[in-house]
């Protein structure tokens, strides 16, 4: 259940080299709304693009494949992607919208369907939610704070930012690789996010991340009919190459215990806050 329900989970990557350049892992996110946009199963993607701040992301709807490729690549720190949602239906006109987040934005895009509290026309027009697998996520203030303080590298000249293997990484465009152990980065840690009780995206029409696959590669979980619906036809048209994931290494193992291993220690949390002051707990969001 950690998992969440899904139809099928394999090892996937893009075989469009051009997505694959820029790309965090696999470039399932990128490749998928890609053909999707090619194909009208979506008119526009709600995407965390570039902004003025270097790795400061901005949502944007990208409607066309550059928009799409510039927003490649995980920026650790908040993008309000939710924020597009009402305007996608609006000014911008989509009928079938495509978005992409981590975990707790999956979560608001089936509220906003179930229960679309001044969200009029959205619950109809989500088309494809794309989720990401998400650990914690950082204010912006932390992400500088670690990058520039403890990697002792300037944002500007930062290429990628990846966390793996117990540690938070920056390469940077001329070559040099700055890493530093995640326990240095845990006060750096959002708040809100201790209290999140979902690792793999559960409530994604598909979901993605690196934990489970190889270098380059993504774990994919295909969970929903529409998810599967744009998943076929995208392999189909030869958009993946895909591996059975009890092939690779480490595998389902690893994502099933780090799964675990975050709900474990958020479920601890929510427990404490009921009893956090005398006689007086604070406010529990699940029931
Ligand atoms: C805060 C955070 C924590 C993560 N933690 C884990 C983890 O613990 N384990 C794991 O396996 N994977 C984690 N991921 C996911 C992983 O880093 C990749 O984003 C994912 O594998 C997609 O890679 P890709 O090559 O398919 O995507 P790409 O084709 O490179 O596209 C990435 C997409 O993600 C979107 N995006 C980037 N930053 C954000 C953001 N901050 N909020 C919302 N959308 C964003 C972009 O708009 C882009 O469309 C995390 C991602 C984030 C944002
Ligand atoms: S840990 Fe949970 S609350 Fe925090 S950004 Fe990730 S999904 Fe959202």
């Amino acid at each position: 259940m950690v998992l969440g329900n899904y139809k099928s989970v394999v090892a996937a990557r893009s075989t469009d080299n051009e997505i694959l350049k820029g790309a965090q892992d696999g470039g399932i996110v990128t490749q998928l709304f890609a053909y999707a946009l090619e194909e009208g199963i979506i008119d526009g993607a709600i995407v965390a693009g570039p902004s003025d701040e270097p790795w400061k992301p901005e949502p944007v709807i990208a409607t066309s494949k550059a928009e799409l490729l510039a927003a490649r690549g995980t920026r650790y720190t908040l993008s309000p992607n939710i924020s597009l949602l009402k305007e996608a239906t609006r000014s911008y006109g989509l009928d079938r919208i495509g978005i992409v987040g981590t975990p707790c934005q999956m979560q608001a895009v089936r509220k906003a369907q179930l229960y679309p509290i001044g969200m009029r026309d959205v619950p109809d027009k989500i088309a494809l939610a794309v989720g990401i697998f998400c650990m914690e996520n950082f204010p912006y203030q932390g992400l500088e704070a670690m990058v520039e303080d403890h990697c002792n590298v300037k944002l500007e000249s930062v290429k990628k930012l990846d966390i793996g293997k117990g540690k938070f990484w920056a390469y940077t465009e001329r070559g040099a690789v700055a890493q530093i152990p995640l326990k240095v980065t845990h006060k750096y840690e959002q708040p809100g996010c201790h209290v999140c009780l979902d690792y793999v995206s559960n409530l994604a029409d598909v979901s993605t991340g690196s934990v489970g696959a190889p270098d380059g590669w993504s774990t994919v979980f295909v969970r929903t009919k529409n998810g599967e619906n744009a998943w076929s036809k995208a392999i189909g048209a030869g958009c993946f190459e895909t591996k059975p994931i009890e092939e690779v290494k480490p595998g389902l193992d690893l994502v099933k215990k780090l799964a675990t291993d975050k709900i474990t220690k958020n479920q601890k949390t929510l427990d404490e806050r009921a009893t956090f002051g005398v006689g007086k707990g604070l406010r529990n969001p699940y029931l």
